[in-house]
């Protein structure tokens, strides 16, 4: 089976009828782009550089170290698009064992809340990035907005980086492009608040699944309630796919249902047409693609959204794969 995979690598990634999906790979090193390259991704989705940062007894790659990373991921994906999201630490990804010291991590001082009360750090990381942008065609995704000001302060500290870099000599792309991640269900119900300030969406279903059923991701005694076709999620799901093709701007899911197959046909039929995952699900979503006629399953998609038991749900998901 893997090998009869390996021959769609160059396959264009076309529904049935017609339509082009963009496959993108997440990465946490640099090194994982051969990956990417191998699986045929259109570039990368979601680059979690806080892993640059862990596992170092808390010492912090300085900034020519970072931009060495981000260039390298950069020019090994050869001009495809490289989306590095800024530091996501603080709760499953702690920096070093005193951050376990936050009350209530994932509702705690993390992602863009910890950056903009460090601007040192975070104005470091953004000149890396900006710096790697003359490599490749790089990007930058900001994690755990919910606030208009956090948006706010978060593109003015990436015009001050770029400030900073002209003072210095040191070229970047201007044309750099600056998304969000919809993770929280608060931006997922403010999306004219971000679509009219960023460039692009990506939807972190891993924590917007968290947040939204108030399950802890790594509690494994709550796992089982933590289900990706709880109709709230697809709601807000479906919410931010259609806020952002209405506004122009590409969204992408990056979380673990974009690299499942069993859902691939729905985030289809829900409007969703780029996909970022681990680049071991690649080829098998790229093959259900293949496969897939948004001409049945869309249809099918708009039933299923206004559904309301969990058990038709679950019915109806499975059955899009039969279709
Ligand atoms: C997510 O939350 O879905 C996501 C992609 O980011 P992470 O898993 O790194 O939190
Ligand atoms: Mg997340």
């Amino acid at each position: 089976a893997r090998k009869k995979l390996q021959k769609l690598k160059k396959t264009a990634s076309v529904t049935k009828d017609g339509t082009a999906i963009t496959l993108l790979a997440n990465i946490e090193l640099p090194e994982d782009c051969e990956a990417a390259m191998e699986a045929g991704a259109h570039g990368v989705g979601l680059f979690r550089s806080e892993f640059l940062f862990m596992g170092r007894a808390g010492s912090i790659p300085s900034e020519d170290e970072q931009f060495e990373q981000y260039r390298k991921a950069a020019e090994m994906m050869k001009g495809r698009v490289v989306t590095i999201r800024t530091l996501d630490l603080g709760a499953d990804k702690p920096l070093d064992q005193a951050d376990h010291t936050a009350l209530n991590p994932a509702l705690g001082l993390r992602a863009i809340r910890y950056c903009l009360a460090e601007p040192q750090l975070f104005l470091s990381q953004l000149r890396a990035i900006l710096r790697a942008s003359v490599y490749g065609k790089v990007r930058i995704l900001i994690p755990m907005l919910a606030h208009a000001f956090e948006i706010d302060q978060a593109l003015a500290m990436i015009e001050q980086a770029k400030g900073q870099l002209r003072e210095a000599g040191l070229p970047y792309d201007a044309t750099v492009e600056v998304g969000a991640m919809i993770e929280i269900p608060a931006a997922a119900l403010s999306l004219p608040m971000f679509v009219k300030r960023m460039d692009f969406l990506s939807i972190g279903t891993n924590d917007l699944i968290q947040y939204t059923l108030a399950i802890d991701r790594v509690d494994y005694e709550v796992a089982h309630l933590y289900n990706p076709l709880h109709p709230a999620v697809l709601q807000l799901i479906a919410m931010t796919i259609a806020a952002g093709h209405k506004a122009g701007i590409d969204v992408a899911v990056c979380g673990e249902m974009a690299g499942d197959v069993k859902l691939t046909r729905l985030l289809l039929g829900m409007g969703l047409r780029e996909f970022s995952m681990h680049p071991a699900q690649l080829l098998a979503v790229k093959q259900e693609i293949l496969n897939s006629d948004l001409g049945l399953i869309m249809p099918q998609t708009r039933k299923i959204l206004r559904a309301v038991e969990p058990n038709a749900i679950a019915d109806a998901v499975q059955a899009l794969q039969a279709l």
